[in-house]
């Protein structure tokens, strides 16, 4: 918690110290709310989320008289209301083995950093765990899930550089099914610029390795980069266009000042996040937690 709270720290202190600036002594009036209303979305929380957060306001406190220790009380209850469905973590269902979790996401937002991260943790919780490597079109992203490989002692199932994608995801689910692997996490390209080769890409990805099995991915999780803010929205978007996207897992929340569009995310999205990532280290995921995050948000 003390270490979400740090993580937070740059998105707490410019809502905290906003509404304290707006709430010096002060009445709950139309000017206040409107303030109130361009800090949220100044805060990436967006638009319709920062209307629905000053309207609670306005029902309960309108012409008031409140401080800035109250109304930040106020938006961090409604923020965890708004949270606490999409809390949950990713479930491993142990009748699949493996359980198959694509993991997908524009390049740079951190999809092999956070498999390296939930190897980690998985492994710490006695799985059997696998990688593999899907993003087959840049060698230094299979040298990166190599080392986390190394790093975490799970193997990683790689081709060369330019190999098939699909091909590599069906050799993958085989291989982790006659490892007796509790979970399969499998890294995929992300390049933006060509949606269409990206979506023929995925869809070919999930279509072979139903060939190994049909029930499978059993999870596909989108990564995003906090940082980007509002344009996280778009790349929900696309993503889910693409592949049948089941939850999303938040990365770089340490150091920036736009976690609010977690909580625009949560809303408009109703996607459950599954874990967020406050550094670069593989002990950097926390699981979300609704009341945490609404609290260290709010200071
Ligand atoms: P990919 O291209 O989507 O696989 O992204 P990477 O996993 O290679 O991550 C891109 C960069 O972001 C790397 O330098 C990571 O160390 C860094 N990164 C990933 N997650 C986090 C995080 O939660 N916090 C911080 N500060 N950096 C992160």
């Amino acid at each position: 918690f003390k270490r979400l709270t740090q993580g937070l720290a740059k998105s707490s202190d410019k809502l905290t110290g906003g509404i304290a600036a707006i709430f010096t002594k002060r009445r709950l009036d139309d000017e206040a709310i409107e303030e109130l209303e361009e800090l949220l979305i100044a805060s990436d929380l967006g638009v319709k989320t920062a209307a629905k957060l000053t309207g609670n306001l306005r029902k309960t406190r309108f012409g008031k008289d409140v401080s800035d220790e109250e109304v930040r009380t106020a938006l961090a209850e409604d923020i965890a209301e708004i949270l606490t469905p999409v809390a949950k973590p990713l479930e491993i269902d142990p009748a699949n083995r493996p359980h198959v979790v694509l993991v997908v996401g524009v390049n740079g937002s951190g999809k092999t950093t956070t498999i390296g991260k939930l190897a980690q943790y998985h492994r710490e919780q006695g799985l059997n765990v696998m990688l593999a490597a899907g993003d087959t079109f840049r060698a230094a992203a299979v040298e990166q899930l190599k080392i986390w490989g190394a790093r975490t002692g799970c193997p990683v199932i790689a081709r060369t550089e330019g190999a098939d994608a699909a091909a590599l995801a069906y050799d993958a689910v085989l291989e982790a099914r006659e490892n007796k692997a509790d979970l399969l996490l499998i890294d995929t390209a992300g390049r933006l610029q060509n949606k269409t080769d990206l979506m023929q890409e995925l869809a070919k990805i999930v279509r072979v390795m139903r060939k190994v099995d049909t029930t499978a991915p059993h999870a596909c999780l989108l990564v995003l980069d906090s940082t980007v803010g509002q344009n996280a929205h778009s790349q929900v978007s696309v993503f889910r266009e693409i592949v049948d996207v089941t939850g999303l897992v938040m990365t770089k929340l340490d150091g920036t000042a736009k976690g609010g569009v977690v909580v625009a995310l949560a809303d408009q999205t109703g996607l459950p996040v599954h874990a967020i990532g406050v550094g670069e280290k593989a002990d950097d995921l926390r699981p979300f937690s609704a009341t945490a995050f609404a609290r260290s948000l709010m200071g």
